[in-house]
């Protein structure tokens, strides 16, 4: 497919995306085949989500050739081991700093981190732990690389989506959002590490897209109608006219974004089925909220529903399969 994509379009840049690339269960073979076959193609290439372990070095340093001068990117999600317990994404902060000081041993200058802001139960805390997680990966950087070290944090704000444990809750409102930015820019300013960042304003706009029932509908196109067009282009972006389309239809957006909605509420999207039952998607809720964190489901299985779908798909040989499709 890579290859038939770039024969066919002239891009010169791919990335395999995923929540975390590096759980693929063939994704060293695969990089390497990526590596010979475009070697010699001026192709640059990313694994934008790694988990954060030496083993994600190997496969970068497996790819470094395709991209001279690149960086190298992690996603921690969050800064502190209680918020990422939270969000089922257990890591301690010795192993960050391990992964982290590795990379520059392995000769990288360049590191970008993805977190998130807005995650249920954050605190002011949680947030500064991001900007004190940037300052000390710096000075590790510093250390082994010099001062040519460069820091980047992308910040997202989280807009708990459909089909996921956290679709019942609302989304953080831009003014608060907006707070928790200005600190980490500050922060990030002073300490000479790059920062960006997705506006409040968008924010609000995909929660009322991703999270919408189906009267969203005439409200998008009481938007088009009125001009609303390539909104994630900051200067295009206009909510007023999204303001006017939900009034246009008698509907509150506000509804669609700050409400929290109660466990046993029948979702606009429930009639969809992606494999993943709804109790599962509860219990994963719940356990959350409680700190608890799921291990990986090769080794225990956890009847998330996604067997009782897609079991007809299962390969008939499982040597590299752990049962799952
Ligand atoms: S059914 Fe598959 S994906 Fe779901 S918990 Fe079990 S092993 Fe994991």
């Amino acid at each position: 497919m890579i290859e038939d994509g770039l024969n066919a379009t002239g891009f010169e840049e791919v990335g395999l995306l995923s929540l975390s690339s590096s759980d693929h269960t063939e994704i060293l073979d695969l990089t390497q085949k990526v590596h010979q076959t475009f070697h010699d193609r001026n192709l640059s290439f990313s694994l934008p989500s790694l988990r954060i372990e030496s083993f994600s070095i190997d496969l970068m340093d497996e790819l470094k050739e395709l991209k001279p001068g690149g960086g190298f990117t992690l996603a921690p999600e969050a800064a502190t081991e209680r918020m990422r317990a939270v969000i089922n994404k257990p890591l301690d902060d010795e192993d960050f700093y391990q992964t982290v000081t590795k990379i520059f041993e392995n000769g990288w200058r360049s590191l970008k981190l993805y977190y998130m802001i807005g995650l249920p139960t954050e605190t002011m805390e949680d947030v500064d732990a991001i900007l004190q997680a940037g300052i000390k990966v710096q000075q590790i950087g510093k250390k082994i690389i010099g001062k040519s070290v460069k820091i980047h944090l992308g910040i997202a704000s989280l807009i708990s989506k459909p089909h996921t444990p956290f679709q019942w809750l609302a989304v953080q409102r831009p003014e608060i959002i907006q707070e928790k930015l200005d600190y980490l820019k500050a922060g990030t300013r002073k300490a000479g590490i790059k920062m960006s960042y997705n506006i409040p304003d968008s924010t609000l706009l995909e929660s009322w897209l991703s999270r919408g029932d189906r009267r969203i509908g005439a409200v998008i196109q009481n938007a088009w109608e009125n001009g609303a067009k390539f909104d994630a282009w900051g200067e295009r972006e206009n909510l007023q006219i999204w303001r006017n389309a939900f009034a246009s239809q008698n509907l509150d957006p506000d509804f669609y974004a700050y409400r929290e909605k109660s466990l046993d509420e029948v979702l606009p999207w429930d009639h969809i089925n992606i494999g993943v039952t709804k109790n599962y998607l509860k219990r994963d809720f719940e356990w959350s909220q409680l700190g608890r964190t799921r291990k990986d489901c090769r080794n225990v299985c956890y009847s998330c529903g996604i067997l009782d779908t897609f079991g007809n798909q299962r390969p008939p040989e499982t040597v590299s399969y752990w049962g799952c499709p």
